[in-house]
């Protein structure tokens, strides 16, 4: 797959298309393993042409079991190691990558429909992953107390086992890594599922485990859906504990599905309708650019991206006009703006649109796109005002280039519509008084909140939701708490 250009990755993909598309294989014990039944691969396009893409295998159960008792096996040794030595394994991961960033980022921005420009900046966040995690258990430290003179307690942190590792699909590489670097830094092993509409970043970090000569089984990748795979893995009890990222409802159907394994470790990122208050105080000029990015990079395909605005009413008037006019001049499709990941997304980022049109929302940029897409599954951003409270566009997560824009008068307003959501991951608040920074963030129901930025990230705060958006924190302390069992000891002196 080695290319330094994206016109010769497409070269590379049209002369394979002509043949078939690229053919993806598991990785498991540090082996390359075909599907088993090649007939039941799933089909993936690239979203800029609609052309087809990968065949991506559709790991059965007795394959994921495979994986699991390579992961079984690896994790007797892998858990004894010292930290320095997985510190140097993580680090040799992350200079591989750095080796082949643009490698990565072409092919993630075929995959995923992303811009190139995005693509890049998630792997120079994958690489960081490996290098943030290799320097932390370093230096990390357990407690010791001594109790009224006579006993010593002490924390002792053990890893807690084999690891399920889900992602969704649309930060592929940055976020199986966000799971992969802590789980391998901590001592566990690895069994981990890319989604199966983006998987080929995932195939080209076996390659770079291979090089890096980690030990077989340590971390292993299988393929496959959500329904087959994915629910194969979560099962198992050969699982200690699962890291998950995706929706609410599949959230949901994993928590339910693991319920009489109490012992399993569970974290779940879910989804987002994430609220950007701007208040009266703010130059237009910059809240705007702020509440644009947030609400339209990566084509509104992010956990984070602000999808509902809400304008204190004295400066409504003005921030509608210049958003929509920025919004028009600079986020293009094609430029700033990629093509959506699918043809079910597309047609369900859609029918929002289209259900827009029915309650009479006003599209002051954008509109709905063609029924058949057939050139790629692009969508000009969409900006909308007039949306009722209560519609499902105002409640529901689309994860698309589509954000409303509604009024509020006061600071109590604020607040109440920023919380009237099931979601809770962020929130950005754009406001230049320092008091009102902490008055409205600490009132919002949100797990990240971000004022006058948006997506800046320091890997040891606590990343994670509230409500509907997630159970469990992951970053720094917080993912050893994920991957790590605890103990307490109390030794009389
Ligand atoms: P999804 O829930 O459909 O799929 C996510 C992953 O789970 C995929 O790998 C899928 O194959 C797998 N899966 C599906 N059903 C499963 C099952 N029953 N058992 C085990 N695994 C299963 O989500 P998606 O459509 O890929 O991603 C979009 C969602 O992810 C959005 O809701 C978005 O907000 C959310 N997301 C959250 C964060 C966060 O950090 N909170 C980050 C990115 C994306």
């Amino acid at each position: 797959f080695s290319c330094d250009t994206l016109e010769k990755a497409e070269a590379f993909l049209k002369s394979h298309n002509d043949s078939g598309s690229l053919v993806l294989q598991n990785f498991v014990g540090n082996t390359f393993v075909s599907s088993s039944q090649p007939t039941h691969d799933l089909n993936t396009i690239n979203p800029k042409t609609c052309k087809p893409f990968a065949k991506v295998p559709l790991s059965s159960a007795s394959e994921v079991e495979q994986a699991l008792q390579a992961a079984t096996i690896a994790f007797k040794t892998w858990s004894k190691t010292t930290r320095e030595t997985r510190s140097k394994y993580l680090q040799r991961v992350a200079q591989l990558i750095q080796e082949n960033r643009e490698l990565f980022a072409i092919w993630e921005s075929i995959d995923q429909g992303k811009t190139l420009a995005r693509a890049r900046i998630e792997v120079d966040r994958a690489i960081s992953n490996f290098k943030y995690f290799s320097t932390f258990i370093l230096h990390t430290q357990t407690a010791a107390r001594m109790v009224d003179n006579v006993a010593l307690t002490y924390e002792h942190r053990s890893p807690v086992g084999v690891f399920a590792l889900i992602s969704p699909w649309n930060m592929p590489l940055y976020l199986l890594t966000w799971k992969i670097a802590p789980c391998l830094a901590f001592g566990c092993t690895a069994v981990a599922k890319p989604s199966e509409l983006t998987s080929m970043s995932a195939f080209l970090l076996c390659e770079i485990f291979q090089r890096a000569e980690l030990p077989s089984g340590v971390v292993n990748i299988v393929f496959g859906d959500g329904a087959t795979t994915g629910a194969a893995l979560v099962r198992s009890p050969l699982v200690k504990g699962v890291s998950f990222t995706g929706g609410t409802e599949t959230g949901v159907r994993i928590r339910r599905e693991t319920a009489d394994q109490v012992w399993k470790h569970l974290s779940l990122e879910l989804g987002g309708k994430n609220p950007t208050l701007v208040f009266e105080d703010v130059e237009v000029g910059r809240a705007v650019e702020t509440a644009a990015m947030a609400a339209f990079e990566n084509q509104g395909e992010i956990c984070l991206c602000g999808s509902r605005i809400y304008v204190q009413s004295s400066m409504y008037d003005d921030f509608v006009s210049e958003f929509t006019a920025y919004v028009t001049a600079n986020y293009r499709c094609g430029g700033r703006v990629g093509a959506v990941v699918s043809v079910p997304h597309y047609q369900k980022i859609r029918s929002y649109l289209e259900l827009a049109e029915v309650e009479k929302a006003t599209f002051l940029s954008g509109s709905i796109p063609p029924a058949n897409p057939q050139e790629g599954l692009w969508i000009e951003p969409v900006v909308l005002t007039g949306v009722s409270t209560s519609s499902r566009i105002m409640r529901e997560e689309i994860f698309g280039p589509v954000v409303t824009i509604a009024k509020f008068e006061t600071e109590e307003e604020a607040i109440e519509l920023a919380n009237d959501n099931p979601n809770g991951l962020a929130a950005v608040l754009l406001t230049k008084d320092g008091a009102r920074m902490r008055r409205v963030g600490e009132q919002i129901e949100a797990g990240l909140i971000w004022v006058n930025c948006w997506l800046v990230r320091e890997l040891g705060t606590p990343f994670g939701g509230m409500k509907n958006s997630g159970t469990g924190r992951e970053g720094g302390e917080y993912s050893r708490d994920v991957f790590t069992n605890v103990r307490t000891l109390h030794i009389p002196m």
